[in-house]
C-alpha cells in the first residue's frame, strides 16, 4: 500500500522558541521562502493548501500533529536522505510539553509499525553525516533507549 521504501524516519525540531505555537501554515511560508516546492500531483492529493512544507508531520506545543506532505511524498527536510525517509518536527527547539512528547511517541510508533516500516531506523536530523546543526535539541537515541518516555532536562513546563 506504500509506494516508497522508507529507511529512516528523521526527527526534526523547527528552532522556534520553546512551546510557542506555529501554524502548519506558517511553516509552509518559511519553506517557500528557501525556495521547497512541492508537485502538482501530490498537492492535488494531499493538503492541496501548502505548497512547500517539507515534513511529513509536524508536532504542535498542545500534542496535536498536522500533516504537511503525504508519506508516498519525497520530503524536503535532510539533504540526501530525503528520498527514504518520512520527517517529523517538534515546534520549539530543546524542550517539549509532556503533550508533545507522547505525540512524538504514539507518532513514531504507528510509523514503525507493521502498517507502515518496520524496519526503519529512528533517528536525529542532526545524527546524520554532515549536519552541522543541533536538531533536534535533544538526543534521540538517549530518547530511545529510555523507551521513548519524556526526556530529562527537555521537558517544557507551561507556566499557567
Ligand atoms: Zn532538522
Amino acid at each position: 500500500m506504500n509506494t516508497r521504501s522508507i529507511n529512516g524516519i528523521i526527527i526534526h525540531c523547527a528552532a522556534t522558541p520553546n512551546g510557542r505555537w506555529h501554524n502548519v501554515q506558517e511553516i509552509d511560508q518559511w519553506h517557500q521562502a528557501r525556495g521547497f516546492k512541492r508537485s502538482e500531483e501530490f498537492r492535488r492529493r494531499f493538503n492541496s493548501d501548502m505548497l512547500a512544507i517539507g515534513y511529513h508531520f509536524v508536532i504542535y506545543p498542545n500534542g496535536a500533529i498536522a500533516t504537511g506532505r503525504h508519506l508516498d511524498e519525497v520530503g524536503a527536510h535532510a539533504q540526501g536522505f530525503n528520498s527514504k525517509s518520512v520527517g517529523i518536527c517538534m515546534l520549539g527547539t530543546d524542550k517539549f510539553t509532556q503533550q508533545q512528547w507522547e505525540s512524538l511517541r504514539d507518532n513514531v510508533r504507528i510509523l514503525t509499525g507493521q502498517k507502515y516500516y518496520p524496519s526503519a531506523c529512528i533517528v536525529g536530523h542532526r545524527d546524520l553525516p554532515y549536519v552541522k546543526k543541533a536538531c533536534p535539541g535533544f538526543s534521540v537515541s538517549d530518547w530511545l533507549e529510555g523507551e521513548m518516555k519524556p526526556l530529562p532536562g527537555h521537558i517544557l513546563e507551561l507556566e499557567s
